[in-house]
């Protein structure tokens, strides 16, 4: 039941001075942190984390739109471990779609914006954060981001309670 999934702050959440703000969530939640760095990545590096699945599931045209969005500044990269991780990060973070993301979750507590207002702009969905979606996802994700040396398994209080 232990899984590790790959938090990223996009570079608006950065700019914002949100970076705090997110980690405490996950942080309150018990979820662990086992890797965290600031990393400036170019469109080759982009390409592999928003792989044509993204293309498939939302449109050529999204794809390139996050491509340009996630490397118009640094981003902090988190890798979180915890009972669940994933379906548990995911629903911290909140929908896709701020407007519809409730309250409470990152997503619906620090944007607001819809999708068509980024279609009538020509811009992603700026949501502030990125997770990882499943299993597959996050053992790919995990990896692309952090190397073995990177990542540490180590006890927190957290585990005393568990
Ligand atoms: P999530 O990030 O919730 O897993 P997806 O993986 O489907 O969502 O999409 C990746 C990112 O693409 C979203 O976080 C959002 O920034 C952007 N995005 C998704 N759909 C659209 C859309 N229709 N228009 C603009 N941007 C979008
Ligand atoms: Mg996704």
């Amino acid at each position: 039941m232990q899984e590790r999934t790959l938090v990223l702050i996009k570079p608006e959440g950065v700019q914002r001075h949100l970076v705090g703000k997110i980690i405490s969530r996950f942080e309150d939640a018990g979820l662990k942190i086992v890797g965290m760095k600031q990393v400036w990545v170019d469109k080759e590096f982009a390409k592999k984390h928003y792989t044509e699945d993204i293309a498939e599931r939302r449109g050529e045209k999204v794809r390139e739109q996050l491509l340009n969005y996630i490397i118009e500044g640094p981003v902090i990269a988190i890798a979180l471990e915890g009972v669940n991780a994933i379906e548990n990060v995911r629903k911290i973070v909140g929908g896709t779609e701020p407007k519809s993301a409730p309250p409470g979750t990152i997503r619906g507590d620090f944007a607001h914006v819809s999708f068509a207002y980024a279609d009538a702009k020509n811009i992603p969905v700026k949501n502030i954060i990125h997770a990882s979606s499943d299993e597959k996802d996050a053992k790919h994700e995990i990896k692309l981001w952090f190397n073995e040396k990177e990542l540490h398994s180590y006890k927190t209080i957290q585990d005393f309670f568990m």
